[in-house]
């Protein structure tokens, strides 16, 4: 069981973010933000598949002019990128953002933050403070040795988190990002002792869907693992759908994850194996998408190994030579012929 981390708690519109609050996975709109009605699509579609928030980029006045209509269109909460714009910002504000991300490599001035943080208060907007290692402010990254670009990290953040509190704002999330796992895992580790602000965590970029998979699980599973992230983002060069499956399989292979979900184990097989196992197990996934329900299910191909292995699962299925052998929780409930396994798990998934 995962320790998380005590922080305060921030309300992101009807989201609540932090401490014992469900971990929120959020994704990013890739369309043309003037475009609404792609827009909304969008961000329906990522609601649908399990995104709590979507960040949508406004860096015209055109974009948040667009971005206060999408706001009316979706029922979620959506956060706007404003990048080096204080105007887009309170825009946004103004437009309905719950939430709006601020870099501080991109807004530098004062004068500038505190005019957000007046908008933001007025209208309760929480705030991002998003800090990417490729933007630390006046500093050329490449010259500075990785070890110093955290504490420099920290520093950056410790400078413009006093700006907030000294306004009485706290309704913070924070993010330190870089494209290099390791770098963020320990970037991550003292801003998470150094604050008590929810942690947004991801890394800034990882590459094609089929690349950034393992980077993402490693950096954001190694962190959520210690406690710390209390939303997340995987960002990937592809579909934003596609982030959101991968956050969402990394939260349920964690057990962090608060909603109905099918968690599917299939053994590598080998010599074994007596039945097609892989051509089964990709028959049971296409069923699964129906089932509204927490269950893990196994697709074991032998009965040498499988049952043991699968012992905590809700349903098991340990192939033979032209059978399976069906178990609930580790005990066996029923020994079906091949042609029957696929039916009969499904007949027992509507009754767990
Ligand atoms: S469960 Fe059986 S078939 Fe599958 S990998 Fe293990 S030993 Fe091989």
């Amino acid at each position: 069981m995962i320790k998380r981390r005590k922080t305060i708690t921030v309300k992101v519109g009807s989201v609540t973010i932090g401490s014992h609050a469900p971990i929120v996975i959020q994704s990013m709109t890739k369309v043309s933000t003037v475009d609404v009605a792609r827009c909304v699509r969008q961000i329906n579609q990522l609601a649908r598949a399990g995104c709590k928030l979507v960040r949508v980029a406004v860096p015209t006045r055109r974009d948040t002019a667009a971005f206060a209509k999408i706001v009316q269109k979706v029922a979620i909460p959506l956060i706007a990128d404003v990048h080096f714009s204080p105007s887009r910002a309170i825009e946004a504000i103004e437009a309905g953002a719950a939430k709006v991300r601020l870099n501080p490599g991109n807004i530098k001035s004062r004068k500038d933050i505190l005019r957000i943080i007046d908008a933001a208060k007025m209208h309760k907007t929480a705030i991002r403070i998003g800090i990417n290692e490729a933007s630390i402010r006046n500093l050329k990254i490449r010259d500075i040795p990785p070890k110093k670009r955290t504490a420099l990290m920290l520093r950056e953040m410790r400078k413009y988190v006093a700006i907030f509190e000294k306004q009485n704002f706290t309704q913070l999330i924070l993010s330190v990002k870089s494209r290099d796992p390791l770098r963020t895992i320990e970037t991550n580790r003292p801003i998470a002792q150094a604050f008590n602000y929810p942690i947004h965590i991801g890394l800034t970029h990882t590459g094609l869907p089929e690349d950034a998979q393992i980077p993402s699980a490693v950096t954001l599973g190694t962190l959520l693992t210690e406690g710390i992230g209390d939303t997340i983002r995987v960002s990937v060069a592809g579909n934003p759908l596609t982030e959101t499956k991968i956050a969402k399989q990394i939260l349920i292979s964690l057990g962090l994850y608060d909603e109905p979900a099918v968690e599917l184990i299939v053994c590598p097989t080998c010599a074994r194996a007596e039945i097609d196992v892989i051509k089964m197990a990709k028959i049971i996934k296409k069923a699964l998408p129906a089932v509204n329900k927490t269950v893990h299910i196994a697709v074991m191909g032998c009965i040498v190994n499988g049952p043991g292995e699968a012992a905590d699962a809700d349903l098991a299925v340990c192939a033979a030579k032209n059978k399976g052998y069906l178990y609930r929780k580790g005990r066996k409930i029923s020994v079906v012929p091949e042609n029957k396994i696929i039916p009969e798990i499904l007949r027992q998934l509507e009754k767990i």
